[in-house]
């Protein structure tokens, strides 16, 4: 099995909105990028109102492309370490659909707050026949998301033994609704309430799911 580390430095955690970020360019914001925010927030509101059994597969499929879509953004904070290679998003600008490399959870959340705050970490494989081990490119991004009631969480990865992983080993572990793939399964609040403070502790656990808990030391 390949041994997986993450990034250091790629952190990136706080209240800033993708709009902030000027990451994207204007137009993109306004057209097509702001349909899927628009589009996503049927569901968003329904979860902030703790509507959980009303989320139909439409709301999951619009709220699973948002996620990707803010993934995929949040990606270029550190643009010498992007995990979602620019094919992913060249598929996504034409279908605007969630990814096939990537997994989507959802669960209630304790903050009422509608501002987004969040926090991602890119990871690469681990080369431990060099001296001194080298990391990889990244192969694998986590992004994690609160707002308004809800927290979404986000696994993307090219490295296709590892997503089956998360999807088969991790998932059902997770206490979460998996939205993406499968987004026609049936909707239901899972039990568990995250609390302030899980952003970090729900990146943390799926880092160290894949990682085992190991960080490359830069
Ligand atoms: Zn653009």
């Amino acid at each position: 099995m390949e041994q997986y580390s993450a990034f250091h430095g790629k952190l990136d955690r706080g209240g800033a909105h993708t709009r902030k970020l000027k990451i994207v360019c204007e137009e993109c914001n306004n057209t097509w990028m702001s349909r899927i925010q628009n589009e996503s927030k049927d569901a968003i509101l329904k979860i902030h109102r703790g509507q959980w059994d009303s989320i139909t597969a439409g709301d999951r499929h619009n709220l699973a492309t948002w996620a990707t879509m803010f993934a995929m953004v949040v990606d270029f904070i550190q643009p010498d370490i992007v995990a979602i290679p620019q094919s992913e998003r060249t598929k996504f600008y034409k279908l605007t659909k969630p990814s096939d490399k990537g997994i989507v959870w959802i669960a209630p959340y304790s903050a009422r707050d509608l501002a987004p705050e969040y926090d991602q970490i890119a990871i690469g494989v681990l080369d431990r026949s060099q001296r001194p081990p080298v990391l990889s490119e990244p192969i694998a991004q986590i992004v994690t998301v609160v707002m308004g009631g809800i927290i979404i969480h986000v696994c993307h990865t090219t490295a296709f033994p590892l997503w089956v992983r998360l999807n088969r080993d991790y998932s059902p572990h997770l206490n979460m609704l998996q939205i993406w793939p499968n987004f026609e399964g049936p909707s239901f609040r899972p039990e568990f309430t995250f609390k302030e403070g899980s952003v970090l502790e729900l990146t943390k656990l799926t880092q160290t799911f894949v990682c085992g808990g190991q960080q490359f030391p830069f």
